[in-house]
């Protein structure tokens, strides 16, 4: 391999924001465009970016736009710390650097013909949008979308104008749950499982997708399992510290695997076990 081939992945290229859209108190989606003569980006539902915010660090981030609008990167974060915060602290008009698309993506042509499954805790649903966009604008490759969503408060969701316009799709089954509601929320209080009894499942005709804190997949899949999808239908999507997203640093090791490029998707049939462990 050429030191050319070797850097290409290393380099960020220049991107400007376009958009910063308050999603929640600490939770923001930005757009971001090309510049410079940068290409158009196309991804996979469920890669990621590695995100340059000069002067103050890089960091892994999900694409969380309609993977069929290739002129632009939508991004969905939290501020939990120094990285992120810098990053959601943008305005538009500012440069920041991207790298990527990197990991392995959602399994959308295995569920090619299935319904779909979606299952996502907090920010985790930022990963999985970009199949509920794929899947509604290839409605017909698809039969019954169910999106199951939990948050901790009613003002931690996310894309809630959204998250109400796909409840009114056909064939599409939205349901929101809070961990605590006050005295206004009207819908379901209590953890994402939950809302398995009242999910128009049809297990054997299913393709599950996971996204979230590791101990709510770890009871996601196992409740799944529990109604009757095997493991090789659930896929989930894995997080670990990294820094090249290439497979060089070894940062993200998980077992035999490295989450950037083995991952970030993982069939559930293949890293469940190590799942399993907890603190793993
Ligand atoms: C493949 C991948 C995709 C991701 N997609 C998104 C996304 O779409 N939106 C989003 O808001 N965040 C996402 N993250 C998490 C994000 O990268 C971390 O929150 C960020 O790197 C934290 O950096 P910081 O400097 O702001 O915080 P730090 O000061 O480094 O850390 C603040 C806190 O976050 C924890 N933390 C740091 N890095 C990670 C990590 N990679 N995973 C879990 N916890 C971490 C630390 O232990 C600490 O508790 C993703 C991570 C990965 C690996």
């Amino acid at each position: 391999m050429t030191t050319a081939a070797i850097l290409e992945p290393m380099t960020p290229l220049l991107h400007s924001v376009r958009e910063v859209v308050k999603e929640t108190p600490d939770t923001f989606t930005l757009t971001l465009q090309p510049e410079n003569g940068a290409p158009e980006s196309s991804f996979q539902p469920g890669q990621f970016s590695m995100l340059w915010v000069f002067g103050v660090g890089e960091l892994p981030i999900s694409i969380s736009g309609d993977p069929g609008k290739q002129d632009r990167l939508v991004y969905t974060v939290r501020s939990v710390g120094k990285a992120t915060n810098a990053f959601v602290s943008q305005k538009p008009g500012a440069d920041v650097g991207v790298r990527g698309p990197f990991g392995t993506g959602w399994p959308v042509e295995v569920a090619r013909g299935h319904d779909l499954v979606i299952v996502a805790g907090g920010i985790g649903l930022a990963p999985l949008r970009p199949v509920i966009y794929h899947v509604l604008s290839h409605r017909a490759d698809y039969d019954r979308l169910v999106v199951l969503y939990g948050a901790r408060s009613p003002r931690d969701l996310l894309y809630r104008k959204e998250l109400a316009s796909w409840a009114r799709q056909r064939e599409t089954q939205v349901l929101t749950t809070v961990d605590y509601g006050g005295l206004s929320w009207r819908n379901h209080v209590g953890v994402v499982t939950t809302l398995l009894k009242f999910a128009r499942l049809r297990p054997a005709r299913s393709v599950a997708m996971l996204c979230g804190p590791e101990i709510m997949m770890r009871f996601v899949a196992r409740d799944l399992e529990a109604h009757g999808l095997g493991r090789s239908q659930i896929y989930v999507s894995m997080e670990r510290n990294m820094k090249c997203a290439v497979g060089f640093c070894g940062h993200c090791q998980y077992g035999p695997h490295f989450i950037c490029k083995d991952g970030p998707v993982f069939p559930y049939e293949q890293i469940g076990p190590m799942l399993d462990k907890y603190e793993l």
